[in-house]
């Protein structure tokens, strides 16, 4: 079966990672600091920190932002449950924003009707999440002058999008956001196995996120009520263990030094797909033209006339690992108890219905991909002929 993505692991990343284990510390290492100053130095931002996930990543940066009970959180339906689930961990509120069905984003038009309707009823949101949907970005522009005028902040979910550029400049240099969260998954644009990191240029959020991922431990002397010796540490915030391992750190700094090659393939295979599958009924996602992505997911929405689920089954028994990427969030189970339903979000909700992932990583072949457009074909005849 041909993944939807996969980790690309040189001899280099192995021996990276091997030199650490024959070193005297697996976990919080020089490692960490080198992983964290590559990133920052890369994207051209004040401070990168890096933890076990980019769920922990989201949960620590909303608590940094002062997210808790009583506080309210948007972000869109179009993302995975943890860009949601993080504000739940703070006791805060949620509630979404639709997407533009182009580029399948945070639609600033949508925003602003819901910013005023919020107004009006007395409860605007605290933070605003927009999810930088397979390697492009929303109109930060837009989203930062409505935060500027209703008074939110804002986190990038940028986990699809280390290595993508809005306006010129690298996300994650947070030009319009107070943080952005990139995610090391193996099916993302690089991998530390497990991993994920929060970038800012806030000295506070940042002291906050350092204490966040341990505890709430500091032994910053400027922060600490009192000194009592060598071995004297703080508790000052009620913290978490999210520790990101030395030896997942030294594969990062490894992967970063190929993360532009990487992006750059990704880019190709997605013009090549764009012009493999232009004579077919489907329609490949639209990149701003403010956005270099760096194309995480190759998504298509199927014409209306098909059966995604059929097309699905069909492409996977050709050997195709086709997924759908997203569910919306609001209508998972889970989220009912909130009041969400059915209808609440029509633009996510029929995206979805017609959505298909296509396989796109590095190290795909042109002909792994020929025979993935040829399923692709052979599957919407066949399910037009079913008809
Ligand atoms: C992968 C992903 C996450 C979660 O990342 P983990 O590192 O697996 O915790 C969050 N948001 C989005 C949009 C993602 O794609």
């Amino acid at each position: 079966m041909i993944p939807y993505g996969r980790q690309d692991i040189s001899q280099a990343d192995i021996d990276a990672v091997v030199e650490v284990l024959k070193g005297d510390f697996l976990t919080q290492g020089p490692w960490v600091e080198k992983f964290e100053k590559s990133i920052a130095d890369y994207c051209g931002v004040k401070y990168a920190v890096a933890v076990a996930s980019a769920t922990a990543a989201l949960h620590i940066v909303y608590a940094a932002l002062g997210m808790k009970p009583g506080k309210l959180v948007w972000t869109v339906p179009n993302t995975f449950v943890a860009t949601a689930n993080a504000a739940l961990y703070c006791g805060a509120d949620i509630d979404f924003v639709d997407i533009s069905p182009t580029h399948l984003v945070m639609c600033p038009v949508a925003l602003k009707k819901k910013l005023e309707e919020a107004k009006a009823k007395g409860r605007l949101p605290d933070l605003v999440v927009p999810v930088q949907f397979s390697g492009a970005c929303a109109n930060m522009q837009a989203i930062r002058k409505l935060a500027d005028e209703y008074g939110f902040k804002i986190v990038e979910d940028a986990a699809h999008c280390i290595g993508a550029s809005y306006n010129g400049k690298k996300v994650g240099s947070c030009e319009f956001s107070d943080a952005a969260v990139f995610s090391f998954h193996p099916v993302k644009i690089i991998t530390t196995g497990e991993g994920g990191l929060v970038a800012t240029n806030d000295e506070d959020v940042y002291k906050a996120l350092m204490r966040l991922r341990t505890h709430g431990i500091t032994r910053d002397e400027k922060q600490m009520t009192h000194n009592e010796g060598g071995w004297y540490f703080e508790q000052l915030d009620l913290g978490y263990h999210y520790r990101i391992t030395d030896m997942q750190c030294a594969l990062g700094v490894s992967q970063m030094t190929r993360l532009d090659p990487f992006v750059k393939r990704r880019n190709e295979l997605a013009a090549r797909y764009n012009t493999k599958l232009h004579n077919l009924a489907v329609k490949p996602i639209e990149v701003s033209n403010d956005s270099h992505s760096s194309w995480h997911l190759y998504v298509v929405m199927l014409d209306k006339k098909y059966d995604r689920r059929k097309v699905y089954d069909t492409m996977r028994a050709k050997g195709v690992g086709v997924n759908v990427h997203y569910i919306p969030v609001h209508l998972h189970p889970y989220y009912a108890q909130f009041g969400f339903k059915k209808g609440d979000f029509p633009v996510s909700e029929e995206y979805y219905d017609r959505a298909l992932t296509l396989p796109l990583y590095s190290g795909l072949t042109e002909q792994e991909q020929d025979h993935v457009c040829q399923s692709l074909a052979e599957s919407l005849s066949e399910d037009n002929e079913a008809r």
